[in-house]
C-alpha cells in the first residue's frame, strides 16, 4: 500500500499502529533522513501510550521505553555497516528470549545483516511541501488486517 501523508496523517497513522500492533512486532524503516522515520516511531509510542520523549537514536543506537501497552525498542543504525550490525544481536529485540517480546522500530533497515521472517516494511520518501509518500509492505505472517485497520 502506497499513499501520501501530510503530517496529521503520518501521526494518526503512528497512533493506529502503536495501537493495534501485537507483542513481537517488527518495523523496518527506511528512507532519506529527514523523510518521517523518528516522527513515525514517536507517534506509534504514543500510540502505545508512552508519555517520554522519544528522541533519534542515531547516537545511542537503541533506546527502550518500558512505560507503554508494550515495551518500545528504537533503533537507529545509520552510523553502522552490516558486520557492526551483527555484534548489536538485533534479533534480541524480536526473539523474545533476552528482552520481553514488544515492538521493535528500526530506521535505516537496510543495514541490516539479517532480517526476522515477519515484519512491517515502512519506506518514507519525500513528496510536495509537508508531505510524505509512505509504502507499508507487509513480510511473512505479517498480519495484513492491522494494515487494514490503520490505513482507512
Ligand atoms: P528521519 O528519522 O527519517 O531522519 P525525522 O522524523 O527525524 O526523519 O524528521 C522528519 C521531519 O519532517 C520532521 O521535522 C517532521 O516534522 C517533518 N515532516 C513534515 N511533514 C511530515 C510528514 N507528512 N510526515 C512525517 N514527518 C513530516
Ligand atoms: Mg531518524
Amino acid at each position: 500500500m502506497i499513499k501520501v501523508f501530510d503530517p496529521e496523517a503520518t501521526h494518526s497513522l503512528g497512533i493506529a499502529l502503536g495501537r493495534s500492533l501485537p507483542a513481537g512486532s517488527v518495523i523496518l524503516l527506511e528512507g532519506d533522513l529527514g523523510s518521517g522515520k523518528t516522527t513515525l516511531v514517536q507517534a506509534i509510542g504514543a500510540g502505545l501510550g508512552i508519555t517520554e520523549n522519544i528522541d533519534s537514536p542515531t547516537f545511542t543506537l537503541i533506546n527502550e521505553y518500558l512505560e507503554g501497552r508494550l515495551p518500545l525498542y528504537h533503533l537507529d543504525l545509520y552510523r553502522l555497516q552490516p558486520a557492526e550490525v551483527a555484534a548489536l544481536h538485533p534479533e534480541a529485540y524480536w526473539e523474545g528470549v533476552e528482552f520481553p517480546l514488544g515492538i521493535a522500530a528500526i530506521e535505516w533497515a537496510d543495514r541490516l545483516p539479517y532480517k526476522p521472517s515477519s515484519y512491517l516494511g515502512i519506506c518514507l520518501a519525500h513528496a510536495s511541501g509537508d508531505r510524505r509518500q509512505i509504502s507499508l509492505t507487509p513480510v511473512g505472517e505479517f498480519d495484513v488486517a492491522i494494515l487494514q485497520l490503520v490505513t482507512n
